[in-house]
């Protein structure tokens, strides 16, 4: 095929507009809830309210809130709130493109703060392995050293390794709530105990769990404090883009207070365009997805969170018992919140996904140990039977070798 050229002369907007049309038909019908990432739906009443309030504001800019008063309110309330949710009355902290933006300013932050106490020289983040990659991409863009310290068997950190791989160039330590890979909250307070040894920036990943732990009932899914309730965590990050309903382009980094927060901004003076500081890595920032965010939160309230998290929940429960009941499959770790992965002692699981994806479903293999994810949203709810009859012909497929082994990774770029 040629490469497109750049169009000599312009169209009509309705004609462009049946061809972006035609182009996202291909793309996989999520809202059938045949993806297992990348897109967490609530339903359509809170998909509206958050469509709607992010058109209002698509010309709006945050870099400068001083003009955009809304914008500047809507962060404001967006901390505010987020930061009582979570156990954080005095929480500042600014609301970021994504989980690894948000990550990022975290990692920069205990960086900076080491260096402020006068540290020289190498500086290191000590993560779980089942820490996701953006505490990796942030070290490798603010040059410092990951140590990756091995989860125990229950795939949760093991406190007592990552305790003795503190070292003097320590900067930060990181516990996720929940983790990526299993959906399982890892052991916050034994870790924040740690930081508070060795005085480390204790930073909880709760991208993926910040809108979900808080409305599950803790001795439910005995889930620990994940939260500023632990007196150690120094930072929080969790995404309104993910089980938050907002569109995409939103997360929030949040300081238990102003001071810690101080670390993350960045300021230049001298420059003849004036003087420019800004807590965020972009400059320009869209003021759609924050007012997104604002409308469903507000939209939903705790009880509609607790609506929608349970809905998620029960489908994540019924699809662990649906898988567990077919011969071969068993679900490694009990999910905590509504991720789950499941693994095979009887069949290749890459093939296994191979069999799923040739029946419509988007779905990623990942280890070790090797298992299927699913990150699950409330409107799985209508597919849970579905999954289960087609996991169960993807299985006999790959038993009469009908299916090749697929590959492994889920987020690749292509
Ligand atoms: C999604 C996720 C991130 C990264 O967030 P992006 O918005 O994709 O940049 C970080 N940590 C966890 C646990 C996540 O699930």
């Amino acid at each position: 095929m040629p490469r497109q050229g750049f169009p000599v002369s312009g169209r009509n907007g309705a004609d462009v507009l049946a061809d972006l049309a035609r182009l996202q038909a291909a793309d996989v019908p999520w809202e059938a809830g045949l993806t297992w990432a990348f897109v967490y739906h609530g339903d359509d009443d809170v998909y509206d309210v958050a469509s709607r309030a992010y058109a209002s504001a698509a010309p709006l800019n945050a870099l400068g809130n001083e003009a955009f008063t809304s914008l500047a309110a809507i962060e404001r309330d967006l901390v505010a709130m987020l930061g009582n949710l979570l156990g954080a009355p005095d929480a500042a902290g600014s609301a970021t493109s994504g989980g690894s933006e948000s990550i990022f300013l975290a990692v920069k932050s205990a960086r900076d703060r080491l260096r402020g106490v006068g540290h020289r020289g190498r500086v290191e983040i000590l993560v779980p392995t089942t820490a996701h990659p953006a505490f990796d991409k942030a070290a490798h863009y603010l040059d410092v050293t990951v140590r990756k310290v091995p989860v125990a068997a229950h795939q949760r950190a093991d406190v007592a390794a990552m305790r003795s791989a503190v070292t003097p160039d320590t900067a930060m330590i990181v516990g996720s709530a929940p983790s990526y890979p299993h959906g399982v909250v890892d052991p916050i307070g034994e870790i924040g105990a740690v930081a508070a040894e060795h005085d480390l920036w204790f930073h909880v990943d709760a991208c993926v769990g910040g809108f979900v732990l808080p409305f599950i009932d803790p001795a439910d899914r005995t889930i620990p404090v994940f939260d500023f309730r632990v007196p150690a965590v120094r930072s929080m990050s969790l995404d309104p883009h993910k089980y938050g309903y907002a569109l995409k382009g939103i997360s929030m980094l949040l300081h238990r207070d102003a001071d810690g927060f101080a670390y993350q901004k960045f300021a230049v003076s001298g420059w003849p365009g004036g003087s420019y500081e800004t807590p965020n890595l972009t400059g320009t920032r869209p003021g759609a997805p924050m007012t997104s965010a604002w409308a469903v939160i507000n939209h939903l309230g705790r009880d509609g969170f607790e609506r929608l998290v349970k809905r998620a929940v029960d489908a994540t429960d019924r699809l662990a018992d649906g898988i567990s009941s077919l011969p071969g499959f068993f679900v490694p770790v009990a999910p905590q919140a509504t991720l789950l992965a499941f693994a095979s002692d009887r069949h290749d699981i890459t093939a296994v996904a191979e069999g799923l994806r040739q029946r419509g479903w988007v779905l990623g293999v990942q280890g070790p140990p090797p298992s299927i994810h699913l990150t699950v949203s409330p409107n799985h709810d209508q597919i849970v039977e579905k999954f289960v009859t087609d996991l169960a012909a993807a299985a006999a497929d790959a038993e009469a070798g009908r299916l090749a082994p697929g590959g492994e990774a889920s987020f690749r770029y292509a």
